[in-house]
């Protein structure tokens, strides 16, 4: 597809212009987004042509990565990574959002311009870079790197959230953020990530209540009736998620099941299920998980694996039942989950950085299992199929799967028994 590279509207507030020089004369951006005046958001990114889903648009190296619970992380911490910052890196860093400093006012752009350089003459060093570390800092602590610690970044800092976002990020081992589009984007639009994917699983009101402000985003601002959609899907995806990984995604109420929404008796009905049945319901669950995000616009490694769980699991119960060939009925879902989650990992650049996160290698590993069923739903011989990369046993503890993230090609020369397409 041939993009053409076109100019993005100019705001029509009157203000947007004397900010945007301001800002531009910063020159923030690279070919795919600047940033701009974003009304009352302040300061956003936004896509100078028409962007693809799946590209990569920003990759960034932290200005400071301090590899440290992020709890622990003192005053004193950060002053010493930031006097060992070369002059050009000190300099980004000064140039970052302060909030601990009074709220510039939004109607006066000289002021709002000026809030994105550097004024704090009367605070002592010590005091302005906390603050500019805490109004800043990203967590970089996730299941998904090895890593342990917060992050400060330059460019990609100057995104705003959204609680159904246009782009996602992911990190490398180093820090190192990659900023993938994940539908496609037109020129003049405002690119936007969630700033954490607890807020994937929460209500409008809860969500604004967790990022401590009043979201602006396309969802948090649409009608009502569409958000009430919205909220009744986080509610469901809160509540099967926490059955399925026993953990509250949205952070909370540890084990949110319990009394919530499903009657005592059902949960009672489910703690009694045959070991053999219960591959059944956990298929289900992630399906309807999957299914849910999907709706909801939301992809994430957790659509992605969700997705790719839910068909290795219809594959293991067949296997474990003695088949050798899956139901015709079966075979078809397997093909169209393996299908959207290969679609899906392709959009947040799952094939594309390098890195060896836990989440890719559990997926890999599943891919593996899937992208050897046969063209007629030939059930593989399951431990041979996994066994480079740990394994299917691996599965439950993605941490220790070893062995290397294959491209996609290799795989597919292999012969992928029609799975996937394209
Ligand atoms: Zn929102």
């Amino acid at each position: 597809m041939a993009k053409k590279a076109k100019k993005p509207n100019p705001d029509r507030d009157p203000k947007a212009g004397v900010v945007q020089k301001a800002v531009k004369q910063t020159a923030l951006g690279t070919k795919f987004f600047e940033v701009q005046y974003a009304g009352a958001k302040g300061l956003g990114a936004f896509a100078l042509q028409n962007i693809s889903a799946s590209t990569c648009i920003l990759r960034e190296d932290p200005i400071l990565l301090i590899r440290k619970d992020e709890d622990l992380v003192s005053e004193r911490d950060i002053l010493a990574a930031y006097k060992k910052l070369s002059p050009e890196k000190k300099n980004e860093f000064d140039t970052l959002r302060d909030d601990g400093q009074r709220a510039p006012d939004a109607s006066d752009p000289h002021e709002l311009a000026s809030s994105a350089t550097t004024d704090r003459g009367l605070e002592s060093l010590t005091e302005r870079v906390w603050e500019q570390y805490n109004s800043n800092r990203h967590s970089v602590s996730d299941s998904r790197t090895g890593i342990n610690g917060a992050g400060v970044y330059h460019l990609s800092s100057m995104f705003n959230h959204s609680c159904r976002p246009n782009a996602t990020m992911n990190y490398d081992d180093s820090g190192t953020r990659y900023f993938y589009v994940i539908e496609n984007i037109v020129a003049g639009q405002e690119i936007t990530f969630a700033y954490n994917s607890r807020t994937y699983y929460m209500s409008t009101e809860h969500r604004s209540e967790d990022l401590d402000m009043d979201c602006l985003c396309d969802l948090c601002t649409s009608p009502v009736a569409l958000r009430e959609v919205s909220d009744t899907r986080r509610f469901m995806l809160r509540a099967l998620y926490d059955f399925i990984h026993r953990e509250d995604p949205a952070g909370e109420m540890p084990n949110l099941l319990k009394g919530m929404w499903m009657h005592q008796s059902t949960i009672d009905g489910l703690a009694r299920l045959r070991p053999q049945e219960f591959p059944q319901w956990t298929t289900v669950h992630f399906f309807v998980i999957a299914k849910l995000l999907e709706v909801e616009g939301i992809i994430t490694d957790t659509t992605i694996t969700s997705y790719a769980r839910a068909a290795v699991n219809v594959v293991h119960i067949a296997d474990n039942a003695g088949r050798k060939v899956l139901p015709p009925r079966e075979f078809e879902n397997v093909k169209l989950w393996t299908q959207k989650s290969e679609k899906m990992a392709r959009k947040i650049g799952y094939m594309d950085y390098e890195g060896d996160d836990r989440m890719r290698r559990l997926w890999y590993a599943m891919r593996e299992v899937l992208l050897a069923v046969g063209p007629n739903g030939e059930i593989p011989e399951l431990e041979k199929v996994a066994s480079h990369a740990g394994g299917m046993r691996g599965l439950k503890r993605g941490k220790d799967i070893k062995g290397t993230l294959r491209p996609m090609d290799h795989l597919k020369k292999a012969g992928n028994g029609g799975l996937i397409d394209g």
